[in-house]
């Protein structure tokens, strides 16, 4: 089995301006995401997902770039069933012969950010190719799903406090979920007011529906100690990216300031950053995104540290189809995956781009027997779609 073409695309979709929603990230306008279709020599297709940005808007001609001119013409002719090692030529080149005959990285340059991520999409697509090739689903190749339906979370909740408890009963409604979770953080003005829109939506919701909060990286350490003070009773999930990314240890921080459990991982690349996360303890929750964090083998190999150190994983979910099956796979598969985040809020890479559909019955999802990541792709959309490159 070759490798005979390589493509990714920048898709592009106009959200409405009815339908948009407002978060940190302001009030947003589309959704962006790359698309890499990999082509077999013997007619198998594999469809992957690499993200320029944790959120929706991105500007991607970059990332499709690498992926087309840097790391297309070092896979064409290459086994695709080979992942392991394909991953590691990307990772390591031009020193790749050493990594693999030594057993350890030597990595050159750039081994963060959008090449990770133009991995990620990558090495997506291949377990796609794999799976397919064997008549088999991808968590049947990661050693096989550990459920049939895995519950899911609504992801969403922007009112305000006089509004937060009818806005997230209506996602309870909506999938039967039985969990939630709310965006606090900068945008409220004050811990103060997040921690109302908590105790308001708690006080709605009553005990027995889940609800997590998630800052995204926006207070500072003391916001953030502040917010866990007021919502100690709250019940919490888990507080998700208290403080930027990149001060790993005042995560740490609010992790030991109360009993709320913390999460994060969205913005971080490959397994050395989520060692780095487990041996700070910086975290109970790790959440990497698979279309930017390295994909689906990487997504294992940071699954196994979690494990290890006694944490959880919940991958972030806020992505197009082929990057949100990827994880579904993974979470079914792996000792510490227990949740699947279900987002809300209008995502045409994944209800317009795909006509798969993973419906949400009683709060759960289930895991589906298709071949490969189990997704179609509607190619007619992505072309109405694609920004050139
Ligand atoms: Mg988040």
């Amino acid at each position: 089995m070759r490798i005979e073409r390589i493509e990714a695309r920048w898709v592009h979709v106009p959200i409405s301006y009815e339908r948009r929603h407002t978060s940190d990230f302001g009030r947003v306008p589309s959704f962006d995401s790359v698309i890499v279709r990999i082509d077999t020599a013997c007619g198998i297709t594999g469809w992957g997902e690499a993200k320029a940005h944790v959120g929706s808007a991105a500007a991607c001609a970059g990332l499709a770039t690498i992926i087309n001119r840097d790391y297309a013409p070092m896979l064409l002719g290459q086994d695709p069933r080979d992942i392991s090692r394909l991953w590691d030529v990307l990772y390591n080149t031009p020193r790749e012969g050493y990594a693999i005959a030594k057993g350890h990285g030597v990595p050159q340059l750039a081994r963060r950010g959008l090449s990770i991520s133009a991995i990620a999409g990558i090495d997506i697509a291949l377990w796609d190719i794999l799976g397919k090739s064997l008549g088999a689903p991808v968590w049947r190749l990661l050693g096989g799903r550990r459920m049939e339906r895995m519950p899911a979370y609504a992801s969403g909740g922007y009112a305000p406090p006089e509004r937060i408890g009818e806005e997230l009963a209506g996602y309870v409604a909506r999938g039967g979920f039985r969990a939630v979770k709310v965006r606090i953080g900068a945008m409220d003005g004050s811990p103060r007011r997040s921690a109302a829109r908590i105790i308001a939506a708690r006080a709605a919701l009553g005990p027995d529906i889940g609800i997590a909060v998630d800052a995204g990286g926006t207070w500072t350490v003391a916001e953030a100690r502040a917010f866990c003070r007021m919502a100690e009773d709250c019940d919490l999930m888990w507080f998700e990216e208290p403080c930027s990314a990149d001060d790993k240890r005042g995560i740490a921080e609010v992790r030991a300031c109360s009993t709320i459990p913390v999460s994060a991982g969205e913005s971080e690349f490959t397994r050395h950053d989520f060692r780095e996360l487990a041996e700070l303890r910086a975290v109970d929750i790790m959440q990497p995104d698979l279309a930017i964090a390295g994909g689906i083998s990487e997504a294992m190999r940071i699954a196994a540290i979690a494990s290890a150190f006694n944490l959880r994983l919940a991958p972030h979910l806020w992505s197009g189809m082929p990057g949100f099956a990827a994880a579904m796979h993974v979470a079914a598969s792996v000792p510490c995956g227990f949740t699947l985040e279900y987002a809300l809020a209008p995502n045409p890479m994944m209800h317009e781009l795909s006509p798969t559909r993973f419906p949400v019955e009683d709060g759960q999802i289930a895991i589906p027997d298709r071949p490969g990541l189990g997704i179609e792709i509607d190619t007619a959309f992505m072309a109405r779609h694609t920004i050139a490159t």
